[in-house]
């Protein structure tokens, strides 16, 4: 992923598999534009029609969409009102902290089926 030198905030979807135990594995990143029009600085939004094209995408490779990641731009990476508001149950929510223009940490999130958000622990491999 190329995240530095944006002052927007940037977001696509995870795409690989989800196990029985909660967890879930990330096999490939796919960014998609920022559609939101009046505030790309502190809000992003995912058009329709690039969710059903990566949906398409990930079914061709046989991985699904399992969440959504995003930048926050010179602030923590947790969940925002925003964030929450619009959050799918069981979906990951990523969220890459960008300060001075550089990637500064990463944590990710996920509501459960009661509207409950659970920090999941990230492991990252190289493969
Ligand atoms: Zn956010």
């Amino acid at each position: 992923m190329q995240l530095e030198y944006v002052s927007d905030e940037s977001c696509g979807f995870l795409l690989g598999t989800t196990y029985s135990d909660g967890g879930g594995e990330v096999l490939e990143f796919i960014e998609v534009a920022n559609s939101e029009q009046s505030n790309k600085k502190n809000r992003y939004l995912i058009h329709p029609t690039d969710f059903i094209k990566v949906e398409r995408m990930a079914c061709e490779a046989n991985l699904e969409i399992i969440g959504v990641y995003h930048t926050h731009i010179n602030q923590e990476a947790l969940l925002s009102s925003t964030d929450k508001k619009f959050a799918f149950p069981q979906f990951f929510y990523l969220i890459l902290s960008m300060v001075n223009f550089k990637f500064s940490h990463a944590r990710c999130w996920r509501m459960d089926n009661e509207g409950i958000f659970k920090e999941i622990p990230i492991n990252v491999v190289d493969k």
